[in-house]
């Protein structure tokens, strides 16, 4: 008897064959494919909640305004006086709704690839009357009464848990406010060019976005879920008697 190998083999028993390693590499890359979708849709669900709890607090940032505005909403930029150029003060409810934020990602979302932000842009340089994009959200127009510069009372709406409010703004655009009255199937002379598509950011979360009610709650949904013209589906109208009322000349684009 000696201590010698018994010649079946000289590599120590503890290491991996090429083929083990190449085994082991494959499995790894199968379970990576089959992760990275889930990773993925974690984040995404993840920056959707992050938007959904920025819409929450502008809801509760409105109510606010509201109860201390003898219950009447906040304006849209309609109500800038004749003359107002960017760095002016702002009667819209970007600037009226500010006090009551503690973010300013309230008003711009982490997810808006936006590039006409005042940063971004010369603004000296733009023709008259555009103006930097202010805010990653849009505020119902229907609700900026701006024939007589107060905005709606809440008294007036009927189902403020059914009515937007706030809805996500089309990258790339500077309104604050939506023109529900003129999309798409409900279209007059004065507003023939506008359409949803251009005005909401409606599938940046999962297919759908977040959408705050006149009565403060936000929530995901497609955007067909709130407006549909030829159902006559249409959350954006706060009071049926009153959107018959008021004519398309009555809003000035
Ligand atoms: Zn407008």
């Amino acid at each position: 008897m000696n201590c010698l190998p018994t010649g079946r083999t000289s590599r120590p028993a503890t290491a991996f064959t090429l083929i083990e390693l190449l085994v082991v590499i494959a499995i790894i890359a199968i379970l990576a494919a089959m992760l990275f979708p889930i990773f993925a849709q974690a984040r995404a669900k993840a920056r959707a909640i992050n938007s959904l709890s920025n819409s929450r607090n502008f809801g509760l940032a409105i109510s606010m305004y509201i109860s201390d505005h003898d219950e009447a909403l906040p304006l849209n930029s309609h109500t800038r006086p004749l003359g107002w150029k960017f760095g002016d003060p702002d009667p819209s409810w970007v600037d009226a709704v500010q006090p009551y934020v503690k973010s300013q990602l309230m008003a711009r979302l982490p997810d808006d690839n936006s590039n006409n932000w005042a940063e971004m842009i010369d603004v000296a340089a733009l023709a008259p009357g555009k103006t930097p994009r202010l805010t990653s959200y849009r505020t119902n127009a229907y609700l900026n009464n701006n024939k007589n510069g107060t905005g709606w009372v809440l008294a007036e709406i009927d189902a403020p848990a059914s009515c937007v409010y706030v809805s996500e703004s089309r990258e790339n655009t500077a309104s604050d406010h939506t023109h529900p009255m003129c999309w798409e199937g409900f279209a007059a002379s004065t507003c023939v060019s506008i359409g949803s598509e251009t005005e909401v950011e409606k599938r940046r979360y999962q297919g759908g976005a977040n959408y705050t009610f006149v009565d403060g709650h936000a929530k995901w949904h497609k955007f067909e879920q709130t407006y549909n013209p030829r159902t006559g589906l249409d959350w954006w109208i706060p009071n049926k008697k009153a959107a018959a009322q008021y004519s398309r000349s009555y809003w000035q684009l």
